[in-house]
């Protein structure tokens, strides 16, 4: 633990005010500042002491010496470091960070040291990438890439706080930065006010990020990473005197608010701890970025500057108290190490070892030294713990989803099921219905390593850390490295879920922290190996259920489309059963004409029969040729009326049975409608000739007159007959022609009908086999999902193991402690 560095620079009186305005009330001693008259009589007792104050003679120079060389040594040791200029505008805080060409500020010589400093290790190679942003109107822009503007700030698990999106560049020299420095501040905004022609509107933070590693290559040695922020904040400005309006005035009520909060968390920080409530960092960009440097991992030092001229006294005042409160605020800063499993165990090897060494010489302080070292390793444990608890709920998390997906898949499969029985058993109803009507005939080549920078020394040493880390950052993009996964970032929502109300099954092991974490985490971890590979088998997965999902649902409009296809034939088969039935109904009054005529030739058959035996009777002489010739003749009559009978019956049973009438039926009936005539022909003319006979033979036969008479008047009854039943069988023949051109017709649709009903079958057998195919893929992903389960669970369980190693080993560390304690007092009463 460690205070922040805070000093205060006082700028030279402007040159363009008189000597006597511009003579200065600030008088500097030592470390101390206090206010006088220009008689040189203090105006109140009260003196400000900080760690360093710099009067108006000071150089850039002697600032960088005494207040920040320091902190950038550190940074190139693994620690965090941050310097930033605080003050009112025009007080000189660009002119202590940027510097001119005769006095360079803090941030180039910070570049120049960090290298010659890296000159000096020579059993350690470096990787250095820059970015330079600035903070305007609270948006982020990119001062390296004009393009990226209005970049949102992430937490990163392993990174801690960055910037998404931003700028990398991977550098090699000093030079090659400051190149870097110069196009940004072309893109930095300026613009000129009452009290600074050239004013800083914008905050502007330039980052180094300095990643080193041993040069041996032992697989045990950690990677070390410190970020470096070297920050020049726009000035607080009071708009009387400013003058500002329009832009001007937005821009001032932006920077007043973003330091306002910055002047809130310094003085949340600045209580103590028991006072200390929430630090409100996320209330503005700049102090959720200045977050690690203030009360974090982070060696940090403030350089307040105030302007001497008495109109400004009121500021000048206000900085030093924003001073004064900084300087109460402690940091934590510890070296950045990604550690191996094998280092760590190696380290605590060590550790435990030198203890033991220094307990047999039992030096009460080294002891407590060694347990503030023993606290800190434990404060390392907890957040270890913690980042394990925050990725296991983003396991689970994520777990679910791809349950919740696999229901849904579950639900869709379902419904296709349903569908597919469903037009299973519309398919068998129409097939059951046509059968029914049938008729029985029925980036950067991450191998070559020329091309990737690095940082210039130890040119002999094996590059693979520098080829491996740079790839890292630049093998996607020049941009900051976005992580890999969303599950590994927690941006804002996201952390806020993490760190307020979330409990983790983890939290149920009994694991109670010995101290509390004050501060932000320097978070240490070694990615576990098998998060990533289940995190990109299960995105996997994902993908792929997502395929399935996607197919599913083609298939779905495909059976769709076809089910419309479908109802569409079943309304026209409906359609064409209705117009059937009709033609029926019509044809029915058909089939009853050959019955009727079938009768009419009985009664025919009848009469004649009956005129026949009257006649016979009423002949004497049967021996007569008259007589002859009607008996032959009569039973040429019968043997016709007896095959018209004979054929009408034939029609009515085929008519009976269904089946068609293919004879050439009509050819037939003409034959017998001709045979008929002739007979009948006959018959008159045997009539005719029996009357000629009569007349001529019998002419005395007054007697047989009225039996003549009635024979005359039967003939011209049958006569009659045989006409009607010529005509009724012409208009049987019309009718028989009308219903085989309908029956025709509809034998042809029938046939329409069986081969729509064909091409629906075969389109349902092929969603059919498509269906299961999917089923089958379902039935993998199925599988596959239940491996990935399996495997998380055992991760789980690891993790548990792990959680409970934690758990022995801090109280095992808890129970050393007090037996160090013991041993201390027991040594404190022996030798007082
Ligand atoms: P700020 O960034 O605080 O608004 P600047 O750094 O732009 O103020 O300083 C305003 C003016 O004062 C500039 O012209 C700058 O050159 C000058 N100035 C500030 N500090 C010093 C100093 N220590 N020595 C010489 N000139 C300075
Ligand atoms: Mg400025």
């Amino acid at each position: 633990m460690e205070k922040i560095c805070v000093a205060v620079r006082v700028r030279p009186p402007a040159p363009e005010l008189s000597p006597e305005t511009g003579s200065s009330l600030w008088k500097v001693e030592d470390n101390r500042i206090s206010l006088h008259k220009s008689l040189d009589t203090p105006i109140t007792t009260a003196s400000y002491a900080f760690d360093h104050v710099f009067d108006e003679s000071s150089t850039n120079a002697s600032v960088y010496e005494l207040l920040t060389k320091d902190i950038i040594h550190a940074a190139v040791e693994g620690f965090n470091g941050t310097a930033f200029a605080y003050g009112q505008t025009s007080s000189g805080k660009t002119f202590t960070m940027t510097g001119s060409e005769t006095d360079p500020g803090i941030i180039r010589r910070s570049v120049r040291d960090v290298f010659e400093r890296i000159h000096m290790i020579s059993d350690r190679e470096f990787l250095i990438r820059v970015s330079y942003m600035e903070i305007y109107n609270e948006e982020i822009n990119d001062l390296l890439a004009v393009e990226n503007q209005r970049l949102q700030i992430h937490e990163h698990l392993e990174r801690g706080v960055f910037v998404a999106g931003l700028k990398e560049e991977i550098v090699s020299d000093a030079e090659q930065i400051l190149k870097l420095i110069d196009s940004g501040e072309v893109n930095r905004h300026f613009g000129e006010t009452n009290m600074n022609v050239h004013s800083s509107r914008s905050h502007t933070i330039f980052r180094m990020v300095i990643e080193s590693r041993g040069k041996d290559n032992n697989s045990s040695d950690a990677i070390r990473v410190s970020v470096l922020n070297l920050v020049d904040l726009a000035g607080s400005e009071r708009i009387a005197k400013t003058g500002a309006g329009g832009v001007r005035l937005t821009e001032g009520k932006y920077i007043n608010k973003s330091l306002m909060i910055l002047g809130n968390v310094i003085n949340k920080l600045s209580d103590s701890a028991k006072l200390r409530a929430h630090i409100p960092y996320r209330d503005s960009k700049l102090t959720r970025i200045l977050q690690p440097a203030l009360g974090g991992n982070a060696k940090t030092c403030i350089i307040c500057t105030i302007a001497p001229e008495e109109h400004h006294i009121e500021e000048s005042k206000g900085t030093l108290q924003f001073a004064s409160r900084a300087k109460r605020i402690t940091n934590c800063a510890q070296v950045n190490e990604i550690l191996t499993d094998a280092a760590l165990l190696k380290r605590q090897k060590l550790e435990i070892e030198e203890l033991r060494m220094k307990l047999q010489g039992s030096h009460a302080e080294v002891l407590e030294q060694e347990i503030l070292k023993l606290s800190n390793q434990m404060l390392k444990y907890e957040l270890e713990c913690e980042r394990l608890k925050t990725q296991l709920e983003e396991e689970r998390r994520k777990q679910k989803e791809q349950e919740q997906c696999i229901k849904e898949q579950q639900m869709k499969i379902e419904n296709l099921n349903n569908l597919v029985t469903n037009s299973d058993f519309k398919r068998n109803q129409s097939e059951d219905f046509i059968s029914l009507r049938k008729t029985p005939d029925g980036r950067n080549n991450i191998n070559d390593s020329s091309d990737v920078p690095g940082t210039p020394c130890f040119k002999s040493a094996s590059r693979s850390f520098v080829v491996s880390r740079s790839n890292n950052y630049s093998g996607l993009s020049d941009f900051s490295p976005m992580v890999n996964s969303l599950g590994d970032v927690a941006d804002e929502d996201t952390w806020m879920k993490l760190n307020k109300g979330f409990v983790a099954d983890l939290d149920k092991l009994q694991f109670t922290p010995a101290i509390k974490c004050q501060f932000t985490p320097a978070v240490k971890c070694q990615p576990t190996p098998l998060t990533t590979t289940t995190t990109e088998c299960s995105r996997e997965n994902y993908k792929e259920v997502e395929d399935l999902k996607s197919q599913i649902e083609l298939l779905n409009n495909e059976k769709e489309g076809l089910q419309v296809k479908f109802n569409e034939q079943v309304l026209l088969n409906n359609k064409l059963m209705e117009e059937m039935t009709e033609l029926k109904q019509e044809t029915l009054p058909i089939k009853e004409i050959p019955n009727k005529l079938s009768k009419s030739f009985a009664n025919c058959k009848d009469v004649y029969k009956d005129v026949i035996v009257t006649m016979q009777n009423l002949i004497a002489d049967k021996e007569s040729p008259t007589v002859k010739l009607l008996f032959g003749t009569t039973e040429i009559t019968t043997s016709l009326l007896s095959t018209l009978e004979a054929q009408f019956s034939m029609i009515m049973d085929g008519q009976k049975t269904g089946s068609s009438i293919d004879h050439p039926l009509s050819d037939q009936w003409e034959t017998l409608r001709v045979s008929l005539k002739n007979t009948t022909t006959s018959l008159l003319s045997d009539a005719q000739a029996k009357d000629e006979f009569l007349n001529s033979h019998n002419k005395g036969q007054e007697t047989g007159a009225l039996e003549e008479e009635k024979l005359k008047y039967e003939l011209s009854i049958i006569k009659e007959r045989c006409n009607k039943v010529e005509k009724e069988l012409c208009l049987d023949k019309q009718l028989l022609k009308a219903s085989r051109e309908s029956h025709e017709k509809l034998l042809k649709e029938v046939q329409l009908l069986k081969e729509d009903r064909d091409s629906l079958d075969r389109k349902l057998s092929q969603s059919t086999q498509r269906l299961s195919v999917t089923a089958s893929d379902k039935e993998n992903v199925l599988r596959d999902l239940n491996v990935e389960v399996k495997r998380r669970k055992e991760m789980e369980e690891e993790i548990k193991q792990i959680s409970t190693a934690f758990a022995t080993r801090h109280k095992s560390i808890v129970s050393f402690h007090s037996e160090i304690k013991s041993k201390m007092q027991k040594l404190t009463t022996r030798n007082p």
